[in-house]
C-alpha cells in the first residue's frame, strides 16, 4: 500500500512537473513574439513560433499577431499535425511539421517574414544551394549553410514536400520570395539562429555593389570545427 501511495504522489509530482513545464514554455514562447514583434522582426498577422512540449507540440495560432499572443490560446497539436487544444494553428503548421519530422533533436522552430532576409530571397543572383556568403564568424556558427527553398503558393503542399527534402540536412532554409524557417535546440537558440539570419541579410544588402572582404574557406572551416551548427 505504501508502494501504491508511494507511486500515486510520483504520477502527480511528474504530471505537475509537465504541466509546469508546458507552462513555462507557452510564456517563452509569447514573450519570444512580443520581443520579436516589437523589434520590427515581424509585422502584421505574419511569421509563426513554435516548440515541442511532452505530449505534442505548441503553435502560434493562425492569424494571430506574434505581439499579442496569449498563452493559454497556443494551438497544441500531435505529431499528425491534429489540433489537440487552443485555436486553430497557423496555416503553416505543415513547414514546422517538417522540420520536426526531419530533425528529431531540435526542439522549437521560428518561421518569419523578416524583411532583410525576404528582400535576399528575392535577388537573382543568389546562390540556391548556400544563399549568403560568410561575412561573419556568428552567421557560420549560428546558420552555417543556407540553401534556399523554391516559391510555392501559399497552402501549396509541395512547399512542405519541399521543406523535408532540405531540413534532414539544414537546420536553416530560406523560402524563395518569403522569407526564413530555422529550428534549434531550444525556442532561445532557434530565436538566435533565425535573428543572426536576418541581420547577416541587412549587412548582406548593405554591402551590395561594394567590394567587401568574406571569410576564407580556412577561417570558416576552423569556425565549424569549434561550433558544428545546428
Ligand atoms: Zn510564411
Amino acid at each position: 500500500m505504501v508502494a501504491l501511495g508511494m507511486q500515486r504522489h510520483c504520477d502527480a509530482t511528474l504530471r505537475a512537473e509537465k504541466s509546469m513545464n508546458e507552462h513555462a514554455l507557452r510564456e517563452q514562447i509569447c514573450e519570444l513574439g512580443r520581443s520579436m514583434f516589437e523589434r520590427g522582426l515581424t509585422h502584421g498577422s505574419t511569421g509563426n513560433i513554435s516548440a515541442r512540449c511532452d505530449d505534442g507540440w505548441l503553435l502560434t495560432p493562425t492569424g494571430s499577431s506574434l505581439g499579442r499572443l496569449d498563452p493559454a490560446r497556443l494551438s497544441k497539436l500531435d505529431w499528425q499535425g491534429k489540433l489537440i487544444s487552443g485555436d486553430p494553428p497557423s496555416k503553416e503548421n505543415f513547414l514546422h511539421l517538417a522540420m520536426y519530422q526531419e530533425r528529431s533533436r531540435n526542439q522549437a522552430v521560428v518561421h518569419l517574414h523578416a524583411t532583410h532576409s525576404v528582400a535576399v530571397s528575392v535577388l537573382e543572383e543568389i546562390d540556391p544551394a548556400d544563399v549568403l556568403p560568410p561575412l561573419t564568424a556568428y552567421y557560420v556558427m549560428r546558420i552555417g549553410s543556407l540553401p534556399l527553398v523554391p516559391y510555392y503558393a501559399p497552402g501549396d503542399m509541395e512547399l512542405a514536400q519541399a521543406v523535408r527534402a532540405l531540413a534532414g540536412k539544414h537546420h536553416a532554409l530560406l523560402l524563395a520570395n518569403h522569407g526564413p524557417v530555422v529550428a534549434g535546440s531550444s525556442l532561445a537558440a532557434a530565436a538566435d539562429a533565425v535573428e543572426e539570419l536576418e541581420a547577416t541579410a541587412r549587412i548582406y544588402l548593405l554591402l551590395q555593389g561594394r567590394r567587401a572582404r568574406m571569410l576564407t574557406p580556412e577561417q570558416v572551416a576552423a569556425i565549424r570545427r569549434r561550433y558544428p551548427a545546428g
